[in-house]
């Protein structure tokens, strides 16, 4: 991280602070040196005309073109812009995080540096947050990618999640998002999580709005990612599905499996016992002895797993000192 960008915000990074200006625009940035000046233009134009303080935050995520020294070239005439560079490239979502973690603004919003999205519906976003919801989405309902390897495949995709997340949007992965900052001050964000923001939030309790935006080509650079994002998005939906359900009982979920198992096993030996008295047939001609033993070893392992993961979960709320809840507000504690 270059000096003077470091000792920018040594002093404002942390989100326990008060806020100090009213809008944070976040970009995550790789080798996207031909849109940085673009994108930065239109950015610009969009929010001064807003009359609010605002900064704009990009995280240049280890690009190895010259995205960084565009940005800093527009730096040095416009204070608003701020930038974060990492060493290496860490991916969209942690260059998001650290755009979050370094953001002072009430309000949050997020945003693609190739401008395949729009600046120009960044207003319409607010203009939403305005009417009392937490967090808006943006919906690339016509959506300007590929049309089968990206279009269909990421339609399935959001089917899935939406099914699984029970919070019902159209479009997950569109990086055009507002939030307001007490619902994702507390997210922390691994591999392709991003896109979990809204359904973390709707889980808190948030309210989650999801609006139709403008969605451009690309019209500089290359995109990023390929076909292999997806398996990596419904990965990481069942790693924050557990977590949400059972971070604080995990034994529930082992437990529970290796119950099932035990029980299967059990029955099995019933089985067995069954078939000889009256028909007959040994166990040994059959497969179920096999079938009583492994169902037992693995529902005596999960069970021995469960207690292990109850241990680590543990030791995880009370070393880091987190809580297993969240609390929206608190009346009368005044001296707290
Ligand atoms: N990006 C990033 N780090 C990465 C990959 C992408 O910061 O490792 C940024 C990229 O510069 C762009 C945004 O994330 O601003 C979305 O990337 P891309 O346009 O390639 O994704 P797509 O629109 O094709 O889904
Ligand atoms: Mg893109």
């Amino acid at each position: 991280m270059n000096a003077e960008v470091k000792a920018g915000f040594a002093s404002t990074g942390t989100h326990e602070r008060a806020a100090a200006c009213a809008l944070s625009v976040i970009v995550p940035v790789y080798n996207e040196e031909e849109s940085v000046p673009h994108l930065c233009a239109r950015l610009f134009a969009t929010l001064d005309s807003l009359g609010k303080t605002f900064e704009l935050i990009c995280v240049d995520d280890g690009s190895r073109d010259g995205s960084l020294g565009a940005l800093k070239a527009i730096a040095a005439s416009r204070p608003e812009l701020k930038i974060v560079s990492f060493r290496r490239n860490c991916g969209q979502t942690a260059a998001m995080m650290a755009g979050i973690d370094h953001a002072r603004g009430d309000i949050i919003v997020t945003i693609d540096a190739d401008l395949q999205n729009d600046p120009d519906d960044i207003p319409a976003l607010l203009a939403k947050l305005d009417e009392g919801y937490d967090v808006v989405s943006g919906w690339r309902k016509d959506r300007q990618d590929a049309a089968i390897r990206r279009n269909f495949v990421s339609r399935v995709a959001n089917r899935v999640i939406s099914r699984i997340s029970g919070v019902a949007l159209h479009d997950y992965g569109c990086t055009l998002k507002a939030y307001r900052r007490d619902v994702i001050k507390d997210v922390r964000l691994y591999g392709e999580m991003h896109r979990f923001i809204p359904i973390y939030a709707a889980w808190m309790g948030a309210r989650v709005h999801e609006m139709p935006v403008r969605h451009h080509a690309r019209k500089f650079g290359k995109s990023k990612y390929g076909l292999e994002r997806v398996a990596k998005v419904i990965l990481d939906l069942i790693v924050v599905k557990f977590l949400d359900r059972y971070l604080v009982k995990p034994i529930y979920v082992f437990g529970g499996f290796g119950l099932i198992s035990l029980a299967i096993s059990g029955l099995t030996c019933l089985l067995m016992v069954w078939l000889k008295l009256v028909d007959s047939i040994s166990m040994v001609q059959t497969p179920l002895p096999i079938l009583a033993a492994m169902t037992f070893l693995v529902g005596v392992l999960s069970l021995l797993m469960g207690i292990l993961a109850e241990m680590i979960v543990r030791t995880y709320f009370e070393s880091s000192g987190r809580r297993s809840y969240s609390v929206r507000e608190t009346v009368n504690f005044r001296d707290r």
